[in-house]
């Protein structure tokens, strides 16, 4: 009877960690789509997608560079 209940709790165990590293994984893929975790924000002009810390704010728009900041305000 004993064996069982070890056997049971084992079962357990493992159910309990493969639920675990599933989740870790799920979360994983959710994570933001790039690799810092930043927004990513679209250029206003060409409609390119690009992080926010490597965007120009101008406006309160973002753009891809400032070529293209400069070709919107025109
Ligand atoms: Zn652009």
């Amino acid at each position: 009877m004993l064996i069982k209940l070890i056997l049971l709790a084992l079962g357990v165990w493992i159910v309990y960690r493969l639920f675990q590293s599933y989740g870790r994984r799920v979360k994983r893929e959710d994570a933001p789509k790039n690799e810092t975790g930043e927004d990513m924000v679209r250029c206003a002009h060409c409609g390119v997608h690009l992080p926010r810390s490597e965007s120009i704010v101008s406006h309160g728009e973002y753009f891809c560079t400032n070529e293209h900041r400069q070709l919107h305000q025109k």
